[in-house]
């Protein structure tokens, strides 16, 4: 009896495979597989090789796509965007895995000609693939968390609708920020940076290089091991999922005058000032004090 399961291939191109370890910690994989099977990928058991793949017509329903797209990029004696054009034609939809596959990411600068994301380099639309664009799905991080994608996966499976942003990230996980959810707002709000990495006391936005006010995602919703986040555990957010990562000053505010150089979403240079006059009048003790002696 043919399987009813949703059949996915997941095709790597120039990436560490980073957003495979990612998916292979989802913690509901057995449950999973109940639903999908994969035709092929590269770190799971699956019913066909890369070479069945490449030379053979298999029926595919999702298309999977890790790692950043080049021209040059080679995959079996096979280059790259003939793979994915072979099966992008006949799938129902394709998701893009991690920012480098969505937005190029870290291996833009590596030696391969053109190194882009599938539809996007960095925020810029490219047109390479423009004839499936209306297919993908870009689910950015580095890596993105595996449920965000087992969530779009049944989301497919059950022909729920998916409202994407501009980049084609589904609202549901990427409309807000990683500030959002953040147990350091309190810090946040009365501008306390009296941070060290790791403590649990302080915001790192104001010295210590948070990017999370702007950028897009739900790391401090969908907890990392359902447990914890960067920000909470007292690292910076980086600002992974964006199409501008990797932008630097990972640790390290930069600042013009004393205003940090990037401000979160929708605040203006004069309404920050503003706020931050207002709010560095107030001296909340028990927020400047070491709440916590480590
Ligand atoms: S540490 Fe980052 S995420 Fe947390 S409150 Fe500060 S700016 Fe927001
Ligand atoms: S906290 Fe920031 S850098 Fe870390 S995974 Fe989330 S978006 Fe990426």
């Amino acid at each position: 009896m043919l399987s009813k399961k949703l059949k996915i291939l997941w095709l790597t191109a120039i990436t560490c495979n980073g957003n495979t370890h990612s998916f292979l910690n989802y913690p509901h994989l057995d449950i999973f597989m109940d639903t999908f099977e994969f035709i092929y990928h590269p770190s799971i058991d699956s019913a066909y090789t890369l070479n069945d793949i490449i030379n053979k017509e298999i029926a595919c329903d999702i298309l999977i796509i890790e790692g950043s797209i080049s021209t040059e990029y080679i995959k079996a004696d096979a280059p790259i965007v003939d793979i994915i054009n072979k099966y992008a034609s006949k799938v129902q939809k394709i998701v893009t895995v991690g920012t480098c596959a969505s937005f190029g990411g870290m291996f833009r600068e590596s030696d391969y000609k053109d190194t882009t994301g599938l539809h996007f380099d960095k925020e810029r639309p490219t047109s390479l693939f423009e004839h499936i664009k209306e297919k993908t799905i870009s689910l950015s991080g580095c890596p993105v968390h595996p449920d965000i994608i087992a969530n779009t996966l049944y989301s497919i499976e059950k022909k729920r609708a998916i409202e994407l942003d501009s980049l084609l990230r589904p609202k549901e996980f990427f409309a807000y920020t990683v500030h959002n959810g953040c147990t350091r707002n309190e810090y946040f709000e009365y501008k306390i940076d009296n941070h060290q990495f790791g403590k649990k006391e302080g915001c790192m936005f104001y010295d210590h290089g948070c990017h999370a006010p702007y950028t897009h995602g739900s790391c401090n919703k969908i907890l990392w091991n359902e447990v914890n986040s960067k920000t909470r555990a007292g690292l910076s957010c980086m600002g992974c999922t964006e199409p501008t990562f990797p932008k630097g000053d990972f640790f390290h505010t930069k600042k013009n005058m004393g205003i940090p150089q990037y401000l979160p979403f929708g605040v203006a240079k004069r309404t920050y000032l503003t706020l931050a006059g207002i709010t560095k009048a107030f001296h909340i003790k028990r927020l400047e004090e070491d709440l916590f002696d480590d």
